[in-house]
């Protein structure tokens, strides 16, 4: 192992594209982690209300139906083709397959190739900016996590606990290193990015008596908080409102969005994370020099 690591450090070229090919096999298993984590969920509070109101017909039908990360394997949901490893290559065999199923032809959708592939990128784009480390390795945890968070917010307008309470205390845990920041300003960077987001949600809710976000926002940005250390809080939220608005304006141009459809602030955040967790102390200084500078 140590020998294979000297070797991948002796040729970058060789990680990177390791690192990318690491990232297709990921986002193949996020596409599953995007589509059945929140059907998971669902299924569970099914079950928590059938228990609780003790409704036995409903809960032994929800009983025999059986669903996992793992099973069933994975299956064209239109005419339960099953799908065989061949067809399970990341990106190629959607090129291969020509975006069909095998048996019934039915288009599979573009966004499982896409996010293949934007997760082998970003991956790449983490072992090339902080090398194979500890932290490297961290970083891509934390990567594909936010791409999971992402996607599962777009869809269902929820950020799954299963993965940003884990978040959280993986980001104390590195701290507790000191990888990125000492543990103390982790710990009351999970805090204040809690809690900020709290204050603003009770506060938008008493003025204007609506909802304006979900407790998977402050947890998200708890996590974040605990991954980067409270200085980077600030940022985080002012990127968040940069990326906000040019997906807005994107989302304008390129379809005309309905105004009354929700927008998960989800996304943004974890856009936001991933770029500050990169580039914020560049940004950070850039801005200073902004001020400072004669
Ligand atoms: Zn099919």
């Amino acid at each position: 192992m140590q020998d294979v690591i000297q070797v991948l450090q002796l040729y970058p070229v060789s990680v990177v594209l390791v690192t990318i090919v690491l990232g297709l096999l990921i986002g193949s298993f996020l596409n599953v982690v995007i589509y059945r984590l929140p059907k998971m969920m669902e299924a569970e509070w099914r079950q928590q209300c059938t228990d609780l109101l003790d409704n036995s017909d409903a809960a032994s039908a929800e009983n025999s139906t059986h669903f996992n990360l793992a099973f069933p394997s994975s299956h064209c949901p239109v005419c339960n083709h099953s799908i065989r490893a061949w067809e399970n290559i990341p990106v190629i065999s959607y090129l291969f397959l020509r975006g069909k199923c095998s048996a019934c032809k039915t288009p599979i959708s573009l966004r499982y190739p896409i996010i293949e592939l934007v997760t082998g990128i970003l991956s790449a784009v983490v072992i090339y900016f902080f090398g194979l480390s500890y932290l490297g390795l961290a970083a891509l945890v934390f990567t594909w996590c936010l791409i999971a968070l992402t996607m599962i917010d777009v869809d269902t307008q929820l950020l799954p606990d299963d993965i940003t309470l884990p978040l959280l205390w993986l980001g104390l845990i590195i701290n507790s290193f000191g990888l990125v920041v000492p543990l103390q300003d982790a710990v009351w960077g999970a805090i204040a990015g809690y809690l900020s987001l709290w204050s603003v949600y009770w506060l938008f809710k008493l003025v204007t008596g609506k909802e304006g976000m979900g407790y998977g926002d402050f947890k998200l940005l708890g996590a974040l908080g605990a991954w980067m250390g409270w200085q980077m809080l600030p940022q985080v939220i002012l990127l968040s409102s940069f990326v906000g608005a040019a997906l807005g304006i994107a989302m304008i141009v390129l379809r005309g969005r309905d105004k009354n459809i929700p927008i998960p602030f989800g996304p943004y955040l974890a856009i936001a994370g991933w770029i500050a967790f990169l580039w914020g102390d560049y940004i950070n200084r850039t801005y200073l020099q902004l001020f400072t500078s004669p």
